[in-house]
């Protein structure tokens, strides 16, 4: 790690640290050249950023159809180990890092479950991430805990093994590199057609509970001109802070229960699953109404012919399975582009972004 950075970080309690404006935190998380050393929140990718990680990973994704391209990715960190530490079900982002780390050469250890590990024992959350940095280079990892990725990057950080952490979704927080695989998709869904800006995206679902829908309205604000249209029953509605965060952008937004009303009018229709693994009592969620929430071929009818229906996925009902035959709907190839964007997130961490891109110049 960068002296400086790791000092800027130190320089501060933990108290301090949590309390920082997030801009500053960002600062205090980014290597020289910009790019986040930890990834912790969407917050920390710019327009430049995301448009070099977007590169990067389309350049990744056409080396890597060669064996002589392969054989070229997977010695750039033949010498990095990674810890991914997933504490929360996960099929997608898991093995969407497991081949991200293959593919780049890198050897992983994996836990994904508190209760095989020495936690169970009553080991401190930090004892435990302490241990992971002695053995590996790089945590990836998923928690029901807000702010868990950040405590330990700060814990880290004044360390002697200071290493890098990914944060692969943490509590109903946020999910970054969520976020970055759905703008990769949009990127890739619009850029014959002038691109992602001035358009309108519209979620639906659980709002209120679903990180994915709150780190990618986050990531959106770097796009010029977006509309965003939240539709979900009164109960999982968007949280206020998201639109004030929206209102300090000068965004525009609209917040309804109409999903009907406004299908004709979306770009992109981003569906999410109930989120009923966080309700408070039994049988919480599914005493909503969220009938009218849910996504059929008849919908689609409504959509522009241009429009994409997305989903992080997992789904349940809310996409009927009939809608997948349509060329609109994008949550397969969304789920591929995560592998794409993840390696190319793990290459920009250990700089290997110019390696690759040299390669592409040469070679392309
Ligand atoms: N896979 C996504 C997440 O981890 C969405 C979901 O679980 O519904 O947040």
């Amino acid at each position: 790690m960068d002296d400086t950075l790791m000092k800027r970080t130190i320089d501060y309690t933990w108290e301090q640290f949590e309390a920082l404006p997030m801009e500053q935190k960002c600062a205090c998380l980014a290597k020289p050249d910009g790019m986040p050393f930890c990834t912790l929140f969407a917050q920390q990718f710019d327009r430049a950023r995301l448009d070099r990680l977007c590169a990067l990973a389309t350049q990744i994704r056409q080396i890597a159809k060669s064996r002589a391209g392969m054989e070229f990715l997977q010695g750039l960190l033949f010498h990095k180990r990674a810890m991914i530490y997933f504490t929360q079900p996960s099929s997608r982002t898991f093995l969407s890092f497991l081949s991200a780390c293959q593919i780049l050469g890198i050897k992983t250890g994996e836990v994904r479950d508190a209760a095989v590990s020495s936690e169970f024992k009553g080991e401190s959350r930090e004892d435990s991430i302490r241990t992971f940095s002695s053995y590996f280079d790089l945590i990836i990892m998923r928690t029901q805990e807000k702010g868990l990725a950040e405590r330990m990057s700060w814990a880290l950080a004044s360390s002697d093994r200071p290493i890098p952490i990914i944060n692969a979704g943490s509590g109903k927080d946020q999910h970054p590199t969520q976020a970055l695989l759905d703008i990769y998709t949009l990127n890739r869904s619009f850029e014959r057609r002038g691109g992602f800006c001035h358009r309108t995206v519209m979620y639906v679902g659980d709002l209120a509970r679903g990180r994915t829908v709150r780190s990618l309205a986050n990531l959106l604000l770097n796009y010029e001109d977006i509309t965003h249209i939240f539709v979900a029953a009164e109960p999982l509605q968007i949280g206020q802070d998201i639109l004030d965060m929206l209102d300090a952008h000068g965004a525009r937004y609209i917040v309804t229960s109409d999903m009907h009303k406004y299908l004709p009018e979306a770009d992109a229709v981003y569906m999410t699953r109930i989120q009923d693994e966080w309700d408070k009592s039994r049988g919480e969620s599914a005493r909503i109404d969220t009938s009218r929430f849910k996504i059929k071929g008849e919908d689609m009818r409504l959509m522009k012919p241009d429009a994409i229906l997305m989903h992080p996925l997992p789904r349940r009902d809310e996409i009927a399975v009939e809608c997948d035959s349509d060329p609109r709907a994008k949550y397969w190839r969304q789920m591929r582009n995560g592998m794409w964007i993840r390696t190319a997130l793990i290459a920009a961490t250990f700089d290997c972004d110019s390696r690759i891109s040299n390669y592409f110049r040469d070679n392309f």
